[in-house]
């Protein structure tokens, strides 16, 4: 449970959100090549010293939790376990006592799983858009499906629970597998979260066509598995109880049902760039001040105004909307 210090006031943007879920991109480099997500070259990456060290990130995470009453803090990348020594930052944070999450593609897991759950990561989601090996490969330019598998029983085993699958449907791609990973989920007791394609893509072929809208993925697995609609906090997922007990799904409608009105969420780029939203087109330089030798109430200043600035939502689907100049690789989830 989260000890909201004495000092904390919360921290509420223009729409009346308070925000206490901090996402942290550890890295932007990544083992894996998907193709709704990067080049096959790969993106250049940032020099090592443009990285935040773990002494600044785990000192802006204070700042979010002793200042404003953050509990919860969520690990990303590009892919965060190819960062070195991931488990003594994650130790660091786990200390702040907040609820620890990490999104990781599961190919290191079943080294890694072990020692993150024992550093004190509370819960994973990882990452796996198909259950054939084939198509893994073409979406990730890899041949680890094997491994990916073996990463999600490795974290069940190490006592992660729930462990979730996230799953990006794309029309045409990979949406004739939305009833394998339902009964996938309900098979390795996981819970599989279906995530709408987002206009993220490094080349930028997202189109508003090739989104599945988070209804008919209810719908289609409904008709084979009766599904009962749960209630609905700040979370992302809107979450869905198979009627026979076995466990649920969850579905982020970004596109098709946005959330923005219940946003709770900043981002740390690995950079050091604080993103009021996932689609932000403008960032607040947090590395400069850090590395200026900022306060902490200069830096307390800055992630206030920078939430302070906060539009009402995403503005995907409207006339006139901006894609991010990042891609997802280089924001994190
Ligand atoms: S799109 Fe932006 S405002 Fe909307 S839920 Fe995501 S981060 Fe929040």
């Amino acid at each position: 449970m989260t000890v909201v210090p004495d000092l904390a006031r919360p921290l509420v943007d223009g729409f009346g959100r308070q925000h206490r879920d901090l996402r942290i991109s550890v890295t932007d480099r990544c083992n894996f090549r998907c193709t709704y997500c990067m080049p096959a070259e790969g993106m250049v990456w940032h020099p090592r010293d443009h990285l935040l060290t773990f002494e600044e990130i785990e000192r802006v995470a204070r700042l979010a939790v002793e200042r404003f009453g953050f509990d919860s803090i969520r690990l990303t990348g590009g892919e965060p376990t190819v960062r070195s020594r991931l488990p003594v930052l994650v130790a660091k944070l786990s200390a702040l006592g907040v609820d620890l999450a990490l999104t990781t593609n599961g190919s290191t897991l079943e080294s890694m799983a072990y020692d993150l759950h024992q550093a004190g990561l509370d819960r994973i989601n990882i990452s796996l858009d198909s259950l054939r090996a084939d198509r893994f490969a073409e979406l990730t330019r890899r041949h680890e499906l094997p491994k990916v598998l073996g990463g999600i029983r490795a974290a069940v085993a190490a006592g992660f629970d729930p462990v979730k699958v996230n799953v990006v449907v794309v029309r045409g791609v990979n949406d004739d597998e939305i009833v394998d990973f339902a009964r996938f989920g309900r098979n390795e007791g996981v819970t599989v979260r279906f995530i709408e394609f987002m206009p993220l893509d490094a080349d930028h072929r997202w189109s508003q066509a090739s989104v599945v809208p988070s209804a008919a993925i209810v719908a289609a697995i409904g008709a084979v598995f009766p599904l009962e609609r749960l209630t609905r906090g700040s979370d992302p997922a809107e979450r869905h109880r198979y009627l026979d007990g076995h466990g649920e799904i969850g579905v982020i409608g970004t596109v098709s049902e946005p959330f923005c009105s219940s946003c709770d969420r900043v981002r740390l780029t690995a950079d050091g760039q604080l993103r009021a939203c996932l689609f932000a087109t403008d960032e607040t330089d947090l590395r400069a001040l850090l590395r200026a030798g900022a306060t902490d109430d200069a830096l307390a200043d800055a992630l206030a105004a920078t939430v302070a600035g906060k539009w009402a939502g995403h503005g995907i689907t409207q006339v006139g909307f901006t894609r991010p100049a990042r891609s997802m690789s280089e924001i994190g989830g």
